[in-house]
């Protein structure tokens, strides 16, 4: 069996088994993130070139060097994605920023947002991205956007109307009798309350198309956690918005250890949420590196970052 049953290796022998794979990469940390190359302007790196494995890997990576290397052939702007925004995003920040140590996998607990980064929301997340940047067809388009209205307005529907426990009790659904007035929404973030039993109370809910009946029950069982990774979303985001000036020769930058200076100095982060990521750079190094940006006037947004 085995080996002897592949055409053309019917008299085949094992004689030792082994199993080895062994490729180059380059280290990704000489990538930009949009997955250009530092050394060669115009070439674009995608896939296990980079040090990833993995079907998706490689194919996530060649959808971000393609629309890159594509808009800049129509000489259009980088485009990149954050790591609120996309598991793409998070492992190219990944190996942009800290480099691999063995072949890269992508694995949902390297995100920091795992809530907000969902199957179910993709489209949410970034069709319309897909619009703005110019990569989703008229067809798509148009059904993506009929979704996204009849999600808007099922769920101020669901915002706007409420009922109060004993209500609630009347209907058959057990609440905590605090007297306080729920909206369906907010109803539905209980574990145990379903649309289905609230278009017994609501007619309308029972008349949504049933993709959009889930959905807006999806998206209102993580509105309360959602909130709370919002804050978070937000400190990443104002981090991510302080950008480093990228001819910055942080060996002219006193109180960074050589340390410190040599890793800013090869890596270049563009951000300094992304030197906050980098191995070894320690908080009183983000600190210099903040306190040079303020002295430089470069952001105004500075003094409100808390560092
Ligand atoms: C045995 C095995 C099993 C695997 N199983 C899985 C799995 O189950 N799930 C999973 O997610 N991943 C799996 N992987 C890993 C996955 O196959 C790779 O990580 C992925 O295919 C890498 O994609 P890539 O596009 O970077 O490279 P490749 O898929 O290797 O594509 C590179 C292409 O470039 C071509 N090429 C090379 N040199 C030149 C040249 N000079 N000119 C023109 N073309 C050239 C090659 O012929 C090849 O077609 C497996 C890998 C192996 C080896």
């Amino acid at each position: 069996m085995g080996i002897a049953t592949i055409p053309g290796l019917t008299n085949a022998r094992v004689i030792r088994p082994g199993y080895a794979i062994e490729y180059d990469h380059v280290d990704p940390r000489e990538l930009k993130p949009t997955l250009e190359t530092r050394r060669v302007g115009g070439l674009f790196l995608a896939g296990q070139i980079n040090g990833t494995t993995g079907y998706e890997e490689a194919a996530a990576q060649g959808l971000l060097a393609g629309l890159n290397a594509a808009s800049r052939a129509g000489r259009g702007g980088d485009i990149t994605f954050d790591r609120a925004e996309a598991y793409l995003a998070v492992m190219i920040d990944d190996l942009v920023t800290r480099g691999v140590t063995e072949p890269y996998r992508m694995f949902t607990s390297r995100a920091e947002y795992r809530l907000t980064l969902r199957a179910d929301n993709a489209d949410q997340r970034l069709t319309a991205r897909g619009i703005a940047i110019g990569c989703v067809g008229a067809q798509r388009r148009a059904r993506h956007e009929a979704k996204m209205t009849a999600m808007e307005a099922a769920r101020d529907f669901a915002r706007s109307v409420s009922l109060t426990p004993n209500e609630a009790d009347r209907h058959g659904l057990a609440l905590n009798k605090d007297g306080q007035r729920r909206s369906a929404f907010e109803l539905l973030s209980h574990p145990n309350i379903a649309i289905a039993d609230l278009a017994k109370i609501w007619p309308r809910f029972g008349d949504l198309p049933p993709k959009i009946a889930e959905q807006v029950e999806i998206d209102a069982k993580y509105d309360v956690y959602l909130s709370r990774q919002a804050a978070d979303i937000a400190a990443y985001r104002r981090d991510e918005s302080l950008e480093l000036p990228e001819g910055l020769d942080y060996s002219q930058l006193r109180g960074l250890s050589n340390e410190v200076r040599q890793k800013l100095n090869s890596a270049r982060p563009r951000t300094i949420g992304q030197a906050a990521r980098m191995d070894g750079i320690t908080s009183a190094a983000l600190t210099l590196l903040v306190a040079h940006l303020k002295r430089n006037g470069r952001f105004a947004k500075v003094a409100s970052t808390g560092r």
